[in-house]
Parts: structure tokens; sequence; C-alpha cells
């Protein structure tokens, strides 16, 4: 098998059936075999049923249906599990992501060995500029107190080799932030830009509020720095409280309120950061599974 589809699907009923005829137009004529791994995320529309229509066509196609939705991070981890191609592209199943990009990444694979991930990122943003902001301010933030480099940009849209894929599904963790594990297991990745088309049909589903609590969510799978930080601020203030409280002795004034305000604003913060590592070390550590598999189907 040469290429694998992994496409992660949550209420797509609207998009699927056209995903399939753009995939199938677009390798038309291409002579390489395929397979598409369809990953049901819990779909309360008729995505299910779409999918399953699917299977008596004349692609190879695998559906993997979860019993709830659990995201788009596990819905591509099973799909990387599952996917059996010497090449495995995560691409989405609204067609904002169009399947003739991934003729130009299988392209650059075979011809430069030395690749072995090809991402697309977004040459041009058709997005308001709040988002636009807040994403910048994001890859600032977390490039600066990472180790991991995170691509501005950088969709989950890529195609990998097959060794790096065997990596990437080693990462059992359970707060998945995938732009960041693909960048942690390290491998060659070039990237090319591409146009994001406008969705087929239906919703994003990401509100600001989920992107930014997924934005938290990355930059803590991945540095343990924001807990030094703690400790840092808490040092600091003791020594600026020191020469604070010959000033306030000296001049007779009280800075009492200002000071028990800013002290316990630090404290409250730093407490906040604690527990935000203290309850994923909890979740993980329960070691649940990332995903359940309710059904499994396949036509090969
Ligand atoms: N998706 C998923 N589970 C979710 C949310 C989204 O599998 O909980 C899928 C969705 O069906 C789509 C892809 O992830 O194929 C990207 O989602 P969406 O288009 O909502 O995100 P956006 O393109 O706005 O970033
Ligand atoms: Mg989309």
């Amino acid at each position: 098998m040469k290429l694998s589809l992994v496409v992660p699907c949550y209420n797509e009923e609207g998009n699927i059936a056209l995903f399939y005829k753009a995939v199938a137009d677009t390798f038309e004529g291409h002579d390489f075999d395929y397979e598409i791994v369809f990953v049901n995320d819990g779909s309360t529309d008729g995505t299910l049923n779409v999918l399953k229509k699917l299977v008596t066509g004349p692609a190879a196609i695998k559906i993997i249906s979860f019993s709830r939705n659990f995201g788009k991070e596990a819905a591509m981890l099973a799909g990387l599990e599952n996917a059996d191609g010497e090449y495995v592209t995560v691409i989405d199943a609204d067609l904002q992501q169009h399947p003739s990009v991934v003729l130009d990444m299988i392209e650059k694979l075979d011809v430069n060995p030395e690749i072995d991930c090809v991402a697309a990122y977004q040459g041009e943003r058709n997005e308001d500029a709040k988002m636009s902001f807040f994403k910048d301010a994001f890859y600032k933030v977390v490039n600066l107190i990472t180790d991991t480099e995170f691509v501005s940009g950088a969709s989950d849209f890529r195609t990998f080799r097959r060794p790096m894929v065997d990596s990437i599904v080693k990462m059992k963790e359970y707060f998945r932030f995938s732009k960041g594990i693909f960048s942690w297991v390290g491998y060659n990745t070039e990237y090319i830009p591409y146009t994001v088309n406008k969705r087929a049909n239906g919703e994003s589903k990401w509100s600001f509020f989920k992107l930014f609590r997924y934005a938290l969510d990355g930059i803590e799978s991945f540095t343990t720095r924001p807990l030094r930080l703690s400790l840092w601020l808490g040092i600091l203030f003791i020594i600026i409280s020191l020469p604070l409280f010959v000033i306030s002795l000296a001049t007779g004034k009280s800075a009492a309120v200002s000071a028990v305000f800013f002290v316990g604003g630090t404290i409250l913060g730093c407490m906040g950061i604690l527990g935000e590592y203290l309850a994923k070390t909890y979740i993980q550590g329960k070691g649940r599974p990332i995903y359940i598999v309710k059904e499994k189907i396949s036509n090969r």
C-alpha cells in the first residue's frame, strides 16, 4: 500500500461524499494504490451512515467509529494507528485541504529520500484579524518557552513516511498536541504553502475559547517551565517586598492593601499553574484509553 489518507470526521455528513469524490478524481490516472481511513469521532448526525455507503465502492476504505466524541487529536491517533500505507497523510473531511496538495506532498517524498514529512502551512490566512493575532501571539509565546519548535500557520495537514508514523503512535500521552508531537519526534519536515479553501458544508468545531484551551494544553504538554516561573516570581516578590517594608516603616504609611492584592494574586496564579500540571498528571496517571472504538469496518 503506497498511501493512507487519515480523515477525522465529526458531524461531516454533508462533506464525506464530496471528499470521497474529490479524492477519487484527483488520484485517477495516478498509478499507486491507496486506502482511506475514516475515523468517525462520535458524530451525532448521519456521518456513519454516509461512511458505510462508501464501503461498497471501489476504493479501499476503513472506518473506525468511536463510542463518543473524543476530539480530533484522538481521532488522528486512531487513524495513524490503523493506517497501513508507506506514506500516511492526515487530512480534514471538509475539503478545506484539497487532495491535490497530497500529490505534491507524495512527489516531494518520492524524489527526496532525506525528507520524512511534508507539512502544509497556510500561505495566506482566510480568517479574521483577531484570530490571526492570537494565533501569532501563541506561536511566539510557545516558541519562547518550550524547546520544541512550533511553526506558525503549519497545520495537521501533512504526509509522513512510515518510520515517522511508527514513532508518533508510540507517544501515548492523553493530552495530545499533535503539532508539538510531530516536531518532538524529530525527523526532517519540509513545509510547503497551500491555500485553505472554504469549508464545503457545515461549521468549524473550533470556538475561540476552545482554541484558547487547546493553546494552553499545547504549552503545558511541551514545557514545565511555567512551574519554575512561579518559583522565580515568588523569589522576586520576596526581594521587592523588603525595600517596600523599609519605606513604609520610614514614611509611616501603610502599603498593606496593595501588597495583599499583589502577593495574593501571585500566590493564586502560581497555584493555578501548579494545579494545571497536577490535574494533567492525575488524569494521565489513571491510564484511561485515549479513545474507545465501538465499530470497525473495512472492505479489504
Ligand atoms: N474533527 C474531529 N473531532 C472533533 C472536531 C473536529 O474529528 O471533535 C474533525 C472535523 O470533522 C474535520 C477536522 O477535524 O475533518 C477539522 O475540524 P474543523 O474543520 O472543525 O476545524 P478547522 O478547519 O476550523 O480548524
Ligand atoms: Mg475545517
